[in-house]
């Protein structure tokens, strides 16, 4: 029989657990003891979706056997099972725990702390088992199939898959364990009082009985006693077939009974995550419809959060039995992001997962879990600013996303919970911060959009505001200009962008205005020479020490176009653009003096002075050989 050899990723692993690098090998039998359990998950599953499958969920329990002679520790369940494609694809390769890339190079042989760190914080699967085996022996039945196979391995030099007997569905795992040494006492896991005590540190809340044989003594009664002449009980040792854990699910616990560490580990195992939760978010409502939760925010995005591949939802229980994996009615979707389980014994375990997604219920639930999650995040945001920012770090810009959806259906909800960086404070803050700080005879909140904090603190027209005292939010990320669209006003202050033309005291605009009169004429020209590239020339109110700028007027922002154009949607929206110049800055000066001189450099000066402020508003400038062609002939005469 020929041996199969694992795939590369999976040797490594493989190779880091015959080694026993990692030192906490105990933590196998909660690997085994936790894909048992989702393999039965699995066939309830099945059972709800499909008439064919009829599962006794009473019957469904997990087995600890220990064969003390054989070495032999087994663990054993009767759910959904493996065929031998499944054997060969789950076994052979890396298995979804193992879905964690190794940071240093796969051909690397050395290991590095960190691969042990890895290690340590995800799951590591079923190849844990080899680091207390020797040898690995999976037998394997898939529910509804006759045929049984058997797996075998002893690590390094691959494995073997032949058919064999089975009586019934599942699979049993046995494990022969390694021979103890000076230093490993792996026969320890043959010990009832070992396994017993495994079983309540990490699987205590697996919703299966984990069941085993241990030995218990008992009194005898003795009818006969006047022939007895010694009066001391008597004791006779008998097998109990008992349950080690007390299945109640982590979430139905008290929380005084559950550490913190506990529920972070749960959060990590269930789903995939090797970084502890950022926070936790426990539920137990009574009502109308009575649920319990247990919602994790993820410190960080997940790797795949913004492909298609990363679904929301949480997962849905009746009663502690599996009813959908994810439940994407349970979340909104600004706030996707978060994972847990949801349980209600006012769910029916029958309804069909079409029927679940219409559900009232559900939606009672949903929207009670929006609350519960929106009341979290102000709360972190109220008392752990630092917290708050991280989390605002990965999920901002979600939430931002959130405002603009569905028209701003969800804007009055959470348009407290986002973050703007503080010209004046130099650090995030919220609307109503900024509110609070505003000056008496200050009318609007003020904003500026840019790629960095640092360009936009550069801009030529953000200069006057700051430069009177006034407080400016900078935008960074795209979507801010649609938010700020949305918002529109809070609590009666209108949001403005420093770009508009209607934020500068009454007095300051009325003089550009009068200015931009006197010199129509000029403006006329540059218009007509930058032919319908800008729809105004105008002076303008806001310049201090800065030559140029340009702004928009109408409905499409310059912030918009540019995030249309990295759409590349099809109708490319433009901002109407208008040209807006420093009557006190010396190049204003030599541009009258060539309009009134030389016609052809006044034309070139406007040409200069456009291409200008499109790179300051950050667009490419549309010819850069001929920009700076111009520029020389400008400075040689
Ligand atoms: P993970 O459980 O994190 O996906 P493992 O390496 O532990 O990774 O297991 C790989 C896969 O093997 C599982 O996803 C599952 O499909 C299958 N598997 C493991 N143990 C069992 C079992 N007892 N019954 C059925 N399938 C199993």
């Amino acid at each position: 029989m020929s041996k199969k050899q694992f795939k590369a990723e999976s040797k490594r692993l493989l190779d880091l657990m015959i080694h026993s690098i990692y030192t906490n090998q105990e933590i196998f039998l909660r690997e085994l003891i936790s894909n048992a359990s989702d393999a039965m998950d699995k066939l309830c599953y099945l059972s709800l979706t499909n008439d064919k499958v009829s599962v006794n969920r009473d019957e469904l329990a997990i087995k600890i056997i220990v064969d003390k002679e054989l070495n032999t520790l087994t663990i054993s369940d009767n759910g959904i099972g493996m065929d031998s494609q499944a054997l060969e694809d789950n076994l052979g390769v890396i298995g979804k725990s193992g879905s964690l890339t190794f940071k240093n190079d796969m051909t690397e042989t050395e290991v590095t702390p960190n691969d042990i760190d890895i290690i340590g914080q995800f799951g590591v699967g079923f190849y844990s088992a080899f680091m207390v085996s020797e040898s690995v022996t999976v037998i394997s039945r898939a529910y509804g199939s006759d045929t049984a196979y058997k797996w075998v391995s002893s690590g390094e030099d691959g494995y073997t898959i032949v058919e064999c007997e089975k009586s019934s569905f599942g699979t049993d795992i046995i494990m022969k364990l390694k021979p103890d040494t000076d230093d490993e006492n792996y026969s320890r896991f043959l010990n009832e009082f070992t396994l017993r005590g495994l079983v309540k540190k990490y699987s205590d809340y697996i919703r299966y009985p984990i069941k085993m044989d241990v030995e218990k003594t008992r009194a005898i009664e003795s009818n006969d006693s006047a022939n007895d002449n010694d009066n001391a009980p008597k004791y006779e040792t008998y097998t109990e077939n008992e349950t080690l854990n007390d299945m109640i699910p982590i979430w139905h616990k008290p929380k005084s009974e559950v550490t913190d560490e506990q529920y972070n580990q749960f959060y990590k195992e269930k789903f995939f995550d090797y970084e502890d939760p950022i926070s936790r978010i426990n539920i137990s409502t009574e009502g109308v419809i009575s649920y319990e939760a247990l919602l994790f925010i993820p410190s960080r995005t997940p790797h795949n959060y913004f492909t298609k591949e990363y679904e929301k939802g949480l997962q849905l229980y009746s009663s502690g039995v599996l009813i959908m994996d994810k439940c994407s009615d349970l979340v909104p979707e600004h706030f996707r992001f978060v994972r847990g389980v949801v349980d209600s014994q006012d769910l029916s375990l029958n309804i069909s997962r079409e029927m679940l997604q219409q559900n009232r219920q559900l939606q009672v639930i949903g929207s009670s879990i929006e609350k519960k999650i929106n009341r979290e995040l102000t709360k972190m945001l109220e008392n752990d600013r630092e917290k708050y920012q991280e989390f605002f770090k990965h999920f901002g810009v979600q939430l931002k996303y959130g405002i603009v959806n569905e028209y701003g259906a969800h804007k009055d909800n959470l348009k407290d919970l986002i973050l703007f960086y503080s010209s004046t404070e130099q650090k995030p803050v919220t609307l109503a911060e900024y509110i609070s700080r505003m000056k008496e005879d200050q009318k609007v909140i003020y904003y500026a959009c840019g790629e960095t904090i640092t360009k936009i603190d550069r801009l030529p027209q953000t200069e006057l505001f700051k430069d009177k005292g006034y407080e400016v939010l900078y935008l960074t990320d795209e979507v801010d200009d649609f938010v700020m669209n949305i918002l529109r006003e809070i609590n009666g202050k209108e949001l403005k962008s420093v770009n508009s033309s209607d934020v500068i005291d009454k007095e300051d605009s009325e003089t550009a205005q009068v200015k931009t009169k006197e010199n129509k004429d000029l403006f006329d020209f540059m218009k007509e020479s930058l032919s319908g590239k800008v729809k105004e020339v105008r002076i303008s109110e806001k310049l201090k020490s800065h030559p140029v700028y340009l702004s928009s007027d109408g409905s499409i922002s310059l912030e918009m176009e540019k995030y249309f154009a990295q759409m590349k949607s099809e109708d490319h929206m433009k901002a109407d653009r208008i040209l807006e110049l420093n009557a006190q800055h010396p190049i204003f000066t030599m541009l009258k003096n060539a309009y009134e001189n030389d016609k052809e450099r006044a034309k070139k000066i406007s040409e200069m002075l456009y291409q200008q402020s499109l790179l300051i508003a950050g667009f490419p400038i549309e010819d850069p050989t001929a920009y700076t062609d111009l520029l020389c002939e400008l400075l040689g005469g």
